[in-house]
């Protein structure tokens, strides 16, 4: 039984001591003080099922995980300018999970998905020696300068409006270009436009006319293209699956161009789209970096980028340290996680699962009108909510409600979209059948109360 301090007080001593950019979830703040699994308790005892954390990706509080974590700790914990065991292992056993016929073998290990990202951008500007890097309109890849640039969801979602909410981000964006995203739900080309994909692509030959190109040059960098940085699966934006061959054709115009594809993994990749363990496989293209976070550590901040030595290759001329990327404990920890997902087969799981919460989700949507479309791959999926299935409208507001109303009766889920108007779920890989059933049971009892409101 949790004895801490009240949930008031703790809500107080957040207020005075952290910024208002550093929001909570919920009207009413959820404090969270045990869990395992998929599952959460509140400081009354209250469970809640988790189905928003992809970062708890074998589940919280995983005994092999806190073993593992734990040993090291009490062994040694110090710095990749020395030699440990852990490293070289660790490394090896991820590289294994590269395609076969790939030449991805080198890792740079670092703490966090953002600085993963600043490090693939970083390589691929001094591998390229050119300046730009394009981008997905409404994507987040992370908080340092160069990823607040590529992130337009940090402010309306379109790097063209003045009305930013950041006053930095046009700054960080100044060697950026977007392309609008193959949306074909809601987006100018929808599902049923064959051409859909090819008009989309268009985009990329219009932003590579409005570049300076690679005989200019600007603090010693020429400006051209240095690389596309892309999540397969759009998350923060909505779980936005791309039309098919969108991203094959992509990064064949992104190498024609002299740039490289970096595929940003953070949320979707270790097995969570149940086809494959990475989700650029499922979009049948080899990126030329990889950037890796969140379920890598499961909740322990750790990170990788992964590319091949060429490109390494680039960077050995300066020298890169990181103090705490590559730790023996961090290692430990990155290992337990593989064999964890191997040893409980979190993969099949994530199919299994996936596909029997698609089939639930798209079994109330033809009963909830509300509902526009349901969309994802294995446990990584967005359900997005319409005021009207012609116009499209979304429906925010009650985005927001069905959210709450899902907490109130136990289940927790994200908000996403540029119109925050898709419910996101991508749980836990440990999740049970009767775990995905009680998420369309409770989903769909929430929306008979939202439609009689
Ligand atoms: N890339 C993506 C796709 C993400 O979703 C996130 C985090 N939400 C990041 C990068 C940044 O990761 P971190 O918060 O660990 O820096």
């Amino acid at each position: 039984k949790y004895s801490g301090p009240s949930k008031d007080d703790v809500a107080c001593g957040r207020k005075q001591h952290l910024s208002k950019g550093q929001y909570h979830f919920y009207e009413k703040p959820l404090m969270l003080v045990e869990a395992k699994g998929q599952y959460c308790y509140d400081e009354e005892g209250r469970r809640y099922l988790d189905a928003y954390s992809n970062v708890c990706h074998v589940g919280y509080c995983h005994e092999h995980i806190a073993d593992a974590a734990a040993q090291q700790m009490r062994t040694i914990v110090t710095n990749t300018r020395y030699l440990h065991p852990s490293l070289g292992s660790y490394a090896k056993m991820l590289i294994n999970k590269m395609p076969k016929d790939s030449n991805l073998s080198i890792c740079f290990f670092v703490n966090s998905g953002s600085e993963a990202n600043d490090l693939a951008m970083r390589l691929a500007r001094v591998y390229t020696r050119q300046k730009y890097v394009f981008a997905l309109e409404h994507a987040y890849h992370g908080t340092t300068g160069s990823c607040t640039g590529v992130s337009p969801s940090l402010s309306t979602g379109n790097i063209d409006k003045s009305n930013s909410t950041h006053p930095d981000y046009a700054y960080y964006g100044r060697d950026v270009k977007l392309l609008r995203v193959p949306n074909t739900f809601r987006g100018e080309h929808r599902s049923d436009d064959p051409d859909a994909v090819s008009k989309y692509l268009s985009d990329f030959d219009k932003r590579l006319t409005e570049i300076e190109g690679p005989q200019v040059k600007d603090a010693g960098m020429g400006c051209g293209l240095a690389a596309f940085i892309i999540e397969t699966i759009q998350g923060v934006a909505g779980q936005v699956v791309y039309p098919e061959g969108y991203t094959q054709q992509l990064f064949d115009k992104v190498r024609k161009a002299g740039g490289l594809c970096i595929s940003d993994e953070v949320q979707v990749g270790f097995g969570r789209v149940g086809s494959h363990f990475w989700a650029f496989e499922a979009e049948g293209v080899v990126p030329d970096i990889i950037t890796m976070g969140k379920p890598i550590g499961n909740g322990h901040p750790l990170g990788c980028v992964v590319t091949t030595p060429e490109i390494a290759e680039a960077f050995e001329a300066a020298q890169y340290f990181n103090t705490f990327g590559g730790n023996p404990v961090s290692c430990a920890i990155g290992q337990a996680v593989l064999e964890v997902i191997e040893s409980e087969d979190l993969q099949n799981n994530a199919k299994v699962l996936g596909e029997q919460l698609m089939h639930g989700l798209q079994r109330i949507k033809q009963k909830h009108p509300i509902i526009g479309d349901v969309r994802g791959r294995g446990l990584f999926v967005g359900v997005e909510l319409v005021k009207d299935q012609s116009t499209l409208e979304p429906a925010t507001h009650e985005t927001k409600r069905l959210w709450e109303k899902m907490r109130d009766n136990g289940v927790l889920t994200g908000i996403g979209g540029p119109a925050k108007s898709v419910i996101r779920m991508k749980p836990p890989m440990c999740l049970t059948s009767a775990d995905v059933d009680e998420i369309i049971r409770v989903m769909d009892m929430c929306l008979i109360e939202i439609a009689q409101e």
